[in-house]
């Protein structure tokens, strides 16, 4: 019988763990790690998955980067630079390298826009919203989660109906990876306080109207009382680039 240690044994390898037991491993902390802490839960997946474990940040806030940093200094923070974002995103990435414990890893699609543009046209995003994320978010982040068993997030439950049942730890079945959002349960008011406390740097587009930061062409600013997401892909149903389904 596989036990989690077994499994935690062979995360920690450099070899990628075997999908079974990462599951299992996934699925017995997520209901041992429901309640515990941010801090404490990337202590765990720090100490169980070792450099096979890494954080993703679209550079909105650098709040899950800088616990994950407390938990694990020297960890890999994924960024993906798709081409299409806010210089005030890149500059933020670019502060999170220069005063953060971290080692940020920037991963681009295949094709530059114009490489783009010349395959399918300009414009993608106002035509094929889903395509453009396929090929700009979801297949470079797929390509470069491969040398990990584990990864973080900053998704929180009350960002949207379609995050409410987001796990502190699960697991990914698309990636075969345990996906981790240390921050689930955390309400806006936790993430303001945590900011203020460890003047953690935070996208300076936040301050100017924008409740979620994506790329330029698919956010707007939000009006009082709209969703968070709502300055998303604004005039098309979808909410999520596919990142997180
Ligand atoms: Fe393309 Fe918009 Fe998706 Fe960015 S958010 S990858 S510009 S469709």
């Amino acid at each position: 019988m596989t036990t989690v240690k077994d499994a935690q044994k062979q995360a920690e390898s450099p070899q990628p763990a075997d999908p079974d037991r990462l599951r299992q491993l996934a699925e017995e902390a997520g209901r041992a790690l429901e309640d515990a802490s941010a801090l404490d839960v990337l202590r765990w997946a720090a100490e169980t998955f070792g450099p096979r474990f890494c954080v993703t940040s679209s550079m909105e806030d650098a709040v899950v980067a800088h616990l994950a940093s407390r938990a694990f200094p020297g960890v890999h923070v994924v960024f993906l630079d798709t081409g299409y974002h806010f210089p005030e995103t890149i500059g933020t990435r670019d502060a999170v390298a220069a005063v953060m414990d971290v080692e940020v890893i920037t991963l681009t699609p295949r094709q530059t826009v114009a490489e783009q543009d010349a395959e399918h046209g300009p414009r993608l995003h106002d035509r094929d919203p889903d395509l453009c994320c396929a090929l700009r978010k979801v297949r470079p982040l797929e390509e470069g989660l491969r040398g990990y068993d584990a990864w973080a997030t900053g998704l929180r439950r009350i960002e949207s109906p379609s995050r409410a049942d987001t796990p502190v730890v699960g697991w990914d079945e698309k990636r075969q990876k345990v996906k981790i959002s240390p921050i689930a349960r955390w309400t806006d008011a936790d993430v303001e306080a945590y900011v203020a406390e460890h003047g953690v740097l935070t996208n300076p587009l936040l301050s100017d109207g924008y409740a979620s930061v994506g790329c330029a062409p698919c956010t707007r600013r939000v009006a009082a009382g709209e969703d968070a997401r709502a300055g998303r892909w604004a005039g098309f149903n979808k909410t999520e680039c596919g990142l997180h389904l």
